[in-house]
């Protein structure tokens, strides 16, 4: 049910290519529950589902790892009972790979229910008020159950802005988690998971580099650039990637958490990126804003309500194949559910196809050329 191949029950990570001119690079992740080809968007759907879209359309879509979120796992409906129904992948009746998010970003986004300790993290539902206390070991145990292919550290995620010193406490703490993350999740190591370490370190270069080094020794399958996309310019996200990125070692996957716009991805693919997940394209969906080759359509505009064209005459997704700008934007403006279906589809087709066209210049050896025309995207 949950289409687990023992045959190829081992994580690895493969690059097989190589764009001359940049540091973007094509590669290959294997788990246990299919291969992904990289660079990869991976659709976010935190509560084991991606918004307003059935899992039968992200396969046809060809989506192979989808995001889900610990935490909001954890509340609802809690691992005892997706340990009892066998897993989460048998639950949500996704065969594909799942990457869980550790929580740390959730919990710590709600920041008047929650108070960091040494030992974890204690924190107040956002859905009922009861209180819960995480650590990292327990944070390893619930991903564990989940049936992760692959699962994230527990880390404190440092807000923007944020003072030199309260950064370095914060990514002390982070490395001191991971350290723990990695022997608990050691001593009942399924080789078919992966746990990934995330770089801390804010806007720091110093300390993004003590980060990345004392992750370095822990052995982890891949590393996360975490904290970014926090509010800070776009200038100083990407200082931080291009000073990070290298101190990664090139055989391991990684992977910029929470980003981003479609310019955003490309550029940070060619920095060496290989994995992405954002709520852009399921959020802005759902709100009526539309991805399209010429850029970003609002849906809502009274410039559509006639408009009988499809969203973006550059794609095949089943919204564009089928139904008129007229249409979308009157299913929006009455608050129709459709509306988030349809548009979300559109979206999340705008975003893996992306990436498929990228991995296809990297393969070709036109990367260069791509990355010129995503600089002229009307962002
Ligand atoms: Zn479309």
């Amino acid at each position: 049910m949950d289409g687990e191949n023992p045959a190829s029950a081992r994580f690895s990570f493969e690059v097989r290519g190589r764009d001359a001119a940049t540091g973007a690079r094509l590669g290959v992740l294997r788990t246990a529950h299919g291969e992904i080809p990289t660079p990869v968007f991976m659709p976010v759907g935190t509560a084991g589902t991606v918004k307003a879209l059935p899992h039968e359309w992200l396969e046809a879509l060809d989506a192979r790892v989808i995001l889900a979120n610990t935490y909001h796992l954890y509340l609802r409906p809690g691992p005892e009972r997706i340990s009892r129904i066998g897993g989460l992948h048998r639950l949500i009746s996704w065969p594909r790979a799942i990457l869980t998010d550790s929580g740390g970003y959730q919990i710590f986004s709600h920041r008047e229910l929650r108070r960091i300790e040494e030992e974890g993290v204690r924190f107040q539902s956002h859905l009922d008020g009861s209180s819960h206390f995480l650590t990292p070991e327990s944070v390893m145990d619930i991903q564990r159950v989940l049936g992760s292919d692959i699962a994230m550290v527990l880390d404190d995620c440092t807000p923007y802005p944020c003072g030199h010193p309260d950064a370095e406490i914060s990514m002390e703490l982070s490395t001191r988690w991971a350290r723990r993350c990695a022997v608990h999740w050691s001593r009942d190591c399924h080789e078919a998971r992966a746990l990934f370490g995330i770089v801390q370190g804010s806007t720091f270069a110093d300390l993004r580099t003590r980060s990345a080094e004392a992750l370095l020794d822990l052995g982890f399958e891949g590393f996360a650039v975490g904290g970014l996309s926090v509010g800070e310019p776009k200038s100083a996200m990407f200082e931080v990637l291009e000073h990070t990125l290298p101190l990664l070692p090139d055989t391991r996957p990684r992977y910029l958490m929470g980003v981003g716009t479609p310019r955003d991805i490309v550029r940070a693919v060619a920095l060496g990126v290989d994995m992405f997940d954002c709520v852009l394209p399921t959020r802005n969906a759902r709100n009526g804003c539309l991805f399209t080759s010429e850029g970003r359509l609002l849906i809502k505009n009274a410039a559509f309500a006639d408009d009988e064209r499809p969203p973006d005459p550059d794609c095949t997704c089943l919204t564009c194949r089928r139904y008129s700008r007229a249409y979308l934007r009157h299913l929006y403006v009455s608050g129709e559910y459709l509306s988030a279906t349809l548009n979300t589809m559109h979206n999340v087709t705008f975003y893996l196809d992306m990436m498929g066209k990228i991995r296809e210049a990297i393969a070709s050896k036109s990367f260069g050329k791509w990355l010129e025309r995503m600089e002229k995207w009307p962002e």
